[in-house]
C-alpha cells in the first residue's frame, strides 16, 4: 500500500513529457481561439492514417533482424502529406504521431500546399554498416509504398537520415513505380534532383528567425553569446552560419557531452573533426554536461537535438533571453510557461525549423517542373517566407497577448481547419 502511494505521488508530480498530449492541448487552445468547434479538434488531434511496418534485414553477421517502422499521415485536406523519416533508437508511435501534427503546423505557417506526415524506424544507425542501412531504407520504402508517392505523401530526411538514405529510398520507389520518381522524396543528392540549399535549409531558416527575434530584443547577433545543443545537420550548419556572422558560440553539445568556451569555440576546427552523426565531444577531456550547457551565461540558446530538453527542472536556471527551437519539441509545456513568465522569448519549433520543409517544397516543385533554380533564387525565396512568417506570428502573439507557440499553432492550424471545412469534412 505504502509503496503504491509513493509511486502514485511520483507520477502526479512528474512533468508531462508526452509530446502527443501536450501538442493536442495547444491545438485545442489554438482552435478555440480561432472559434472552431470541437469537431475540428476531434479531426485534428490524431493522424488520419498511421501505418506500422516490420522490416526484416539480413545483418552483416548473417542473422536477420526485424525492425519496426512507422508512417503517420496527419491530414491531407490541404494537399499531399509531407515530412521526414527519422532513424533513432528512441522512436515511438506517439512521437511519430506528434511529429506528423507538427509538420501540418509548419506547412500551414509557411503556407505550403501540404498536410503533415512523419516516419520513423526504431534503430541505431550509428551501429549499423552502410550495407545494413541501405537494406533497411529500401525495406521501409517497400513496406510503406502503398501509401506514399509524389502526389500522396512525400518523405524527407530527419534525425540521423541524410541525402544518401533519400537516394536509396528514391531508387527503391522508382523500381516499384517503374520509372524515375525524383518527386517521391526530398533531401536527395543534387545529381538525383536534389535542390540547392536543401541540406542547410533548416539551419538557414533558424538563422533568419533568430536574427529577427534578436532585433525585437535589441540584441546584436554579432558578438552575441550563443549556445547550441546538438551538432547534427541543423546544429552544425547553424554554428557555422552564426560564427561567420560574428556570434560567439560559447557552447555546443552532441549526444555524449558538451564543450564550453566563454570566449567562443573555434567552430571551423570542430566542424572539421565531427563525424557524420555530429559526434565531436569524445575528442576532448574537458567536457561539461548537458545540464551545465543550458545553464551557461549566454544571450541565446538553440536546442537543435531532440524533444523534452528544456523542462521545469532546468527552465528556471536558463540565463538566455531568447530561445530559438531548431529541434522539434525541445521545450515542455511547463517550461514554456516558466520561461514566458520570466520574459524569455521562445521562437517555437513549428516556425523556427520550417526552413527545411520550405526548401523541400522547392525541391518537389523543381522535380515536378523539371527546371532547376540557382542557390541564390532558393535563398531569396526562403528569406522572404521565413521573415514574413516570423512577423505574422510575432504580431499575432503581441496583439492577442499570447506566447509565440500558441500564436504559431493558431496560424499553422488555420489552413487545414479551413480546407477541411470547405471539403465538408467538419
Ligand atoms: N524533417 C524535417 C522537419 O522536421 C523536414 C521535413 C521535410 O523536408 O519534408 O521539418
Amino acid at each position: 500500500m505504502v509503496a503504491d502511494k509513493a509511486v502514485n505521488s511520483t507520477k502526479e508530480n512528474h512533468e508531462n513529457l508526452d509530446v502527443l498530449s501536450s501538442t493536442r492541448a495547444v491545438i485545442k487552445s489554438a482552435l478555440e481561439k480561432l472559434g472552431y468547434s470541437d469537431e475540428v479538434f476531434e479531426l485534428l488531434k490524431d493522424p488520419m492514417r498511421m501505418m506500422t511496418v516490420r522490416i526484416p534485414v539480413r545483418m552483416d553477421d548473417g542473422k536477420v533482424k526485424v525492425f519496426t517502422g512507422y508512417r503517420a499521415q496527419h491530414n491531407d485536406a490541404v494537399g499531399p502529406t509531407k515530412g521526414g523519416i527519422r532513424f533513432h533508437p528512441a522512436v515511438t508511435e506517439k512521437e511519430v504521431k506528434a511529429l506528423s501534427i507538427w509538420m501540418t503546423l509548419k506547412a500551414g505557417i509557411v503556407d505550403l500546399p501540404y498536410g503533415g506526415a512523419k516516419g520513423g524506424i526504431i534503430c541505431d544507425p550509428r551501429e549499423m554498416s552502410f550495407r545494413e542501412l541501405e537494406a533497411l531504407s529500401r525495406g521501409y520504402v517497400r513496406a510503406v509504398s502503398q501509401i506514399v508517392g509524389p502526389t500522396k505523401d512525400i518523405p524527407a530526411p530527419d534525425v540521423f537520415t541524410n541525402s544518401q538514405i533519400m537516394a536509396w529510398m528514391m531508387d527503391e520507389y522508382s523500381k516499384i513505380d517503374e520509372f524515375n520518381s525524383p518527386g517521391f522524396i526530398t533531401g536527395k543528392p543534387i545529381v538525383l534532383g536534389g535542390s540547392h540549399g536543401r541540406e542547410s535549409a533548416t539551419a538557414k531558416g533558424v538563422t533568419i528567425v533568430l536574427n529577427e527575434a534578436a532585433k525585437k530584443r535589441g540584441i546584436n547577433v554579432e558578438g552575441a553569446r550563443i549556445v547550441i545543443q546538438g551538432f547534427g545537420n541543423a546544429g552544425s550548419y547553424l554554428s557555422k552560419f552564426l560564427y561567420d556572422q560574428g556570434a560567439k558560440i560559447v557552447g555546443i553539445s552532441d549526444a555524449y557531452g558538451a564543450l564550453h568556451d566563454p570566449d567562443g569555440l573555434d567552430i571551423d576546427y570542430l566542424l572539421d573533426r565531427r563525424d557524420s552523426f555530429g559526434t565531436v565531444t569524445n575528442l576532448f577531456d574537458n567536457t561539461i554536461t548537458n545540464k551545465e550547457l543550458f545553464e551557461l551565461d549566454c544571450d541565446i540558446i538553440i536546442p537543435a537535438a531532440v524533444e523534452n530538453q528544456i523542462t521545469r527542472d532546468n527552465a528556471q536556471n536558463i540565463k538566455a533571453s531568447i530561445i530559438v527551437e531548431a529541434a522539434n519539441g525541445p521545450t515542455t509545456a511547463e517550461a514554456t510557461q516558466i520561461l514566458t513568465d520570466r520574459g524569455v522569448l521562445i521562437v517555437p519549433d513549428v516556425l523556427a525549423s520550417a526552413g527545411g520543409v520550405t526548401v523541400s517544397y522547392f525541391e518537389w516543385v523543381q522535380n515536378n517542373q523539371g527546371y532547376y533554380w540557382s542557390e541564390d533564387e532558393i535563398d531569396e525565396k526562403l528569406h522572404e517566407i521565413m521573415i514574413s512568417s516570423f512577423n505574422t506570428i510575432y504580431h499575432t502573439a503581441e496583439t492577442r497577448k499570447i506566447d509565440m507557440r500558441l500564436a504559431a499553432y493558431m496560424v499553422g492550424v488555420r489552413k487545414t481547419a479551413e480546407a477541411a471545412r470547405f471539403r465538408g469534412w467538419v
